[in-house]
């Protein structure tokens, strides 16, 4: 079949298997060319949300960085033999024969993290494969969990909290700028967030892995948050999401109170504003992204996924590192992101944008590109035209 971009709103429903392959290679070139970080504490990790965005970068960061086995999880479409997977299915199998060609061990297990027949699932594969794990990246983001003990199925809503909000956002399709209205979120609908965003699953995970004893001595943990400026706080910080990254930080705190016995430790890490299929679903971060993106490549301070990764691993979680926390032992990486120079040009920019000048202000096309990216269209040694297999050849 021959694969095109089919855009519905904020996701794309194709994906390319040679571009996904592309996209994998393009990032692990990316850290064999930085150069090895120091292997330290990261030799077997374990990574949740492992397929895509954030996950994915510090899968390959773990792998070819710091040379770890890998353990991934994720949940993925397969595909059919006239219908493409979803593109974390085909970044897996990229990584996977990546690290196999390295002699590095790399599994992936398909299926739903939040159960706990997926941590029963990793906790045998970590016995049998990799004795024990020193890293555990929590990277997962998904409109939904089903919880393991009530059954309930949560949904997450990306509301301010209480009060309608009325504020500027994008249509990245068509490259309007507008003025969108969201609801105020009910406490249902916040607590629901939380239950999907929040730190109880990962506390379940580090719950688990402690009670079967696969937690290396010194075994550290990182969630990944958001916090970002006032520009997006009515939509993320002060809204339904950062109720549920709040519940994020007291999960911190108990696990690294849980790991001490093993001098462990749990963090939270804060990271820059990138283009992933979760962020692009939420209401005006596409158009600060756009701002935002524009005014770092000016400055020439961007940072594209996997280097803000890279930066993570080789500054923050490498042995020996000296941490950069905030006054709630959270990991800041967004301190270029919030940097005075960066933060006064994007806030300057952001009552002046408008359809007109969007393209002179903001990186709308860094935008859309990073994007069609994520599915793996857009790059030029790919040939688009060509026929493709989605099922690579295998039994699906
Ligand atoms: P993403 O959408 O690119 O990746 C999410 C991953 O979670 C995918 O691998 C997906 O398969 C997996 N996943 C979702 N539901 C699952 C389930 N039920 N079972 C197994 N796997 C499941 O997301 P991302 O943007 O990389 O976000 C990862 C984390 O980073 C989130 O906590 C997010 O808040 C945080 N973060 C994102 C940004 C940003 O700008 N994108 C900025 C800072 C922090």
């Amino acid at each position: 079949m021959i694969v095109k971009p089919r855009i519905r709103g904020f996701i794309c429903t194709t994906a390319h298997p040679t571009g996904c392959e592309a996209n994998v290679r393009n990032q692990i070139d990316y850290v064999q060319q930085a150069g090895a970080i120091s292997q330290g504490q990261v030799k077997n990790v374990l990574v949740l949300g492992c397929s895509g965005g954030y996950g994915l970068a510090s899968r390959i960061v773990a792998a070819f960085g710091c040379g770890a086995n890998t353990l991934g999880v994720s949940f993925e479409k397969l595909p059919g033999q006239k219908k493409t997977a979803t593109a974390g299915w085909y970044n897996n199998i990229a990584f996977e024969a990546a690290a196999d060609d390295a002699g590095l061990y790399a599994k992936t297990l398909d299926g739903d993290a939040f159960s706990d027949e997926m941590r029963a699932q990793v906790i045998d594969t970590i016995r049998a494969d990799m004795g024990k794990i020193d890293l555990v990246v929590y990277s997962l983001a998904s409109p939904v969990r089903q919880h393991p003990h009530t059954g309930h199925l949560h949904r997450s809503s990306i509301k301010p909290l209480g009060q309608a909000l009325h504020i500027k956002s994008v249509n990245v399709d068509k490259g309007e700028v507008i003025e969108v209205d969201l609801e105020g979120a009910t406490e249902q609908e916040t607590a629901d967030t939380v239950a999907v965003m929040g730190g109880e699953d990962w506390e379940f995970w580090m719950d688990a892995l402690l009670q079967a004893d696969v937690l290396a001595q010194g075994c550290q943990t990182v969630a990944y948050t958001y916090i970002g400026t006032k520009l997006t706080w009515p939509i993320y910080w002060e809204g339904t999401l950062g109720q549920a990254k709040l519940d994020l930080d007291r999960a911190s705190k108990a696990i690294d109170h849980k790991l001490r016995a093993l001098q462990g430790t749990a963090r939270v890490a804060v990271l820059k504003a990138i283009v992933s299929q979760a962020s692009s679903a939420i209401p005006v971060v596409p158009l600060y992204v756009a701002l935002l993106f524009k005014v770092m490549k000016e400055l020439g301070n961007h940072e594209d996924i996997i280097s803000h990764i890279h930066r993570l691993f080789a500054t923050q979680l490498a042995s020996g590192s000296a941490l950069r926390l905030d006054e709630d032992g959270r990991i800041r990486m967004d301190n270029i992101e919030l940097a005075e120079e960066v933060q006064a040009e994007v806030q300057r920019r952001w009552p002046l944008v408008n359809t007109d000048n969007l393209d002179q202000l903001g990186d709308l096309a860094g935008y859309q590109e990073d994007f069609l990216k994520i599915f793996g269209f857009g790059f030029a040694d790919v040939d688009y035209d060509a026929e493709v297999d989605p099922t690579l050849g295998r039994l699906v």
